[in-house]
């Protein structure tokens, strides 16, 4: 452990929360040095929906190395990019009616959020974009001035500009884009006619808060009004959290840009990418570079997952009865400890339970720990305990991670009601 205080930066933070060596990991579990089990319900904070080194993708892994293919190209031509923009076409774009370029970008997240506020400005030549209250959209920055949370902002280091804030859905029961609208339609409100409005559509980081359908639609109609453009951020939401491959899926719309990395190689591997209606596609050659943007690796697993997964309906059928399960888990444990919990948070895979504050969240996550569970907390206080295990999770494993969160809810409940008699 002496290696990392001494050597590694205090910028690091899961490993503070989770302070033991992990050397290996399959499936929904990960393994310590001493051969210790823990049920992962952080699943790489989104990253690994399909969970860890799923054999599927870690066979197409193997092959493809052991058989000298491309590792890194830069941009280039490989046959491994060309399989994967086919499966992209194939099994996700074509049967969703979705007409979209894809421009990869540097390897992460925040990289793929960059391009798209780069290119929303460049096409509108328009400097401001809408952000949202609570809303995460990385650390550079670019997307930095669009995330919302203080902590991370106060990073920064200079001032962080070009942004107009507006309530998210269901923020402080203020009507958020009536504001909007009004604003938009005075002359004399003092917001300059933004290039794009920029949202997750359920937040993630923010504390799992739903943007409801009916509330997605009328900002998608407000935007084209005004000839706004809609980036849709489904670097966490996407790739199946939610239900379906895109979270905006239920609402109809079609963004004109959308961003998405985490789980988009499905096997952890860094990569990133842009969706842009082809009219937006005005970048020139080079102008959003970057020498990562053909981790060949990562389109390989990206390609088997898209093929495996969500080559039919068995994933989001199974994604659903997942959800379900949850959803009524959650609803149970508020009954039964209403003196920690307040309410059940997000949809899909992406739910959480918000605590009555951080600190009993805190407690909950740190126990579950004690017990053999990885999961961490959310949203601006850190009060909302996030079920994020991998989406192929069985019935038996999602059981077991809601008997030792309801083990250690009654610790911490039990704690309470001592201090209060
Ligand atoms: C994680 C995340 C990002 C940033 O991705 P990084 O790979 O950490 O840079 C951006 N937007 C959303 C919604 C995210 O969840």
């Amino acid at each position: 452990m002496d290696i990392f205080k001494t050597q590694e930066s205090n910028v690091r933070t899961y490993s503070n929360r989770f302070p033991v060596i992990f050397s290996s990991a399959k499936g929904c579990w990960l393994r310590t040095e001493k051969g210790v089990e823990y049920l992962d319900f952080l699943a790489g904070a989104g990253a690994l929906n399909y969970g860890h080194n799923h054999p599927v993708l870690k066979e197409a892994l193997i092959d493809y190395i052991c058989n000298d293919g491309v590792a890194h190209g830069l941009d280039m031509h490989t046959h491994a990019k060309a399989a994967f923009l086919t499966a992209f076409r194939h099994h996700i774009l074509a049967p969703r009616n979705l007409d979209y370029k894809v421009q990869f970008t540097g390897p992460t997240g925040t990289n793929a959020v960059e391009a798209a506020m780069k290119l929303a400005r460049k096409v509108t030549a328009r400097n401001n974009i809408v952000a949202f209250t609570n809303g995460f959209h990385g650390c550079s920055l670019g997307s930095l001035s669009a995330t919302g949370n203080q902590h991370h902002r106060g990073g920064a280091g200079i001032s962080l500009s070009g942004i107009t804030r507006i309530p998210y859905d269901g923020y402080a029961d203020i009507d958020g884009l009536a504001l909007f609208k009004a604003m938009l339609e005075d002359n004399s409100s003092g917001l300059d006619k933004p290039a794009a409005v920029l949202f997750e559509t359920v937040q993630g980081e923010g504390g799992l808060n739903v943007a409801s359908v009916s509330w997605i639609q009328k900002l998608d109609k407000l935007c084209k009004a005004h000839g706004i453009l809609t980036i849709v951020d489904d670097i966490q939401a996407g790739c199946g959290r939610t239900g379906s491959y895109f979270s905006f899926e239920p609402s109809g719309i079609q963004p004109d840009i959308v961003t998405l990395s985490k789980s988009i190689s499905g096997y952890g591997l860094p990569m990133a990418l842009v969706l842009l209606k082809p009219k937006w596609d005005k970048w020139s050659p080079g102008e959003h570079n970057g020498t990562f943007r053909g981790n060949n690796h990562a389109f390989v697993t990206a390609t088997r997952a898209i093929e495996y997964f969500w080559k039919d309906k068995r994933l989001e059928t199974h994604i659903e009865t997942c959800a379900l399960f949850i959803k009524k888990e959650i609803e149970a444990l508020r009954e039964a400890y209403s003196v920690l919990f307040e309410k059940r948070k997000g949809r899909g895979l992406m739910q959480g339970i918000q605590c009555k504050n951080g600190e009993i969240a805190g407690r909950l996550a740190e126990l579950c720990f004690q017990k053999g569970m990885i999961i961490e907390t959310a949203g601006p206080d850190d009060d909302v305990i996030k079920f994020f295990c991998p989406l192929t999770i069985s019935h038996s494993e999602l059981e077991l991670g809601f008997g030792i969160l309801k083990s250690a809810a009654n610790e911490v409940a039990q704690l309470i009601t001592r201090k209060a008699s």
